[in-house]
């Protein structure tokens, strides 16, 4: 059965190296809004150009634009053929709201590190887009718009919450765990 995934989690939560891992455990496409918005920025399309400032600002983009992104993304072949893991959507309670109404999604996944601990794992990284301010726009807007995200799913049963602080290979045994355990393979 082809999986449809949505995971949440703070940047710096280890969601990279997970969705790496999902993607081949489960055969799922990985859509990652981030990686689409800097390849659309690095090659200057109309999009990258827009997507740009709200980026380096640390700032979310406009629902309606992330949805046409997203809807695109969702009819090509490999993803309706092997499902997806969206990484970075929904975002805001009207991305989940939309994208609901045009696939079937199992379950959203929280992988779950806390807000002190990404930001001082993002700090101690030092990248020259990491500033503190950057950082800190970044969290807020997580805490903000994604997590009453995380509780829509929440409400409708959909969402399993796991613990994101320990080793990679023992984080991916318990997404696995509780991703199988809800979808009952
Ligand atoms: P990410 O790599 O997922 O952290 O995304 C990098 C940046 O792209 C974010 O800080 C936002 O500016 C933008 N972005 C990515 N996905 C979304 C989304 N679903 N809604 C709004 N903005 C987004």
């Amino acid at each position: 059965m082809a999986a449809r995934l949505v995971i949440f989690g703070r940047q710096g939560a280890g969601k990279g190296t997970q969705c790496e891992f999902l993607t081949r455990h489960y055969g799922a496409v990985h859509i990652s809004t981030g990686d689409m918005l800097r390849a659309a920025a690095a090659s200057g399309s109309e999009l990258g150009i827009r997507a740009k400032s709200f980026m380096d600002a640390g700032q979310l983009l406009p629902d309606d634009v992330m949805v046409g992104v997203v809807q695109e993304r969702l009819a090509a072949s490999d993803v309706t053929d092997q499902g997806f893991l969206l990484d970075g959507f929904p975002r805001t309670v009207p991305q989940a709201e939309a994208l609901c109404a045009l696939v079937e999604v199992d379950l959203a996944v929280n992988l779950d590190v806390a807000e002190e601990v990404v930001r001082d794992r993002m700090l101690a990284r030092g990248r020259t887009d990491d500033t503190p301010e950057i950082i800190g726009e970044r969290l807020a807007a997580y805490s903000a718009q994604t997590v009453p995200t995380i509780a829509w799913f929440a409400a409708q049963g959909r969402l399993v919450t796991v613990d994101g602080v320990g080793e990679p290979t023992e984080v991916s045994a318990r997404l696995v765990a509780a991703i199988d355990g809800r979808l009952g393979q």
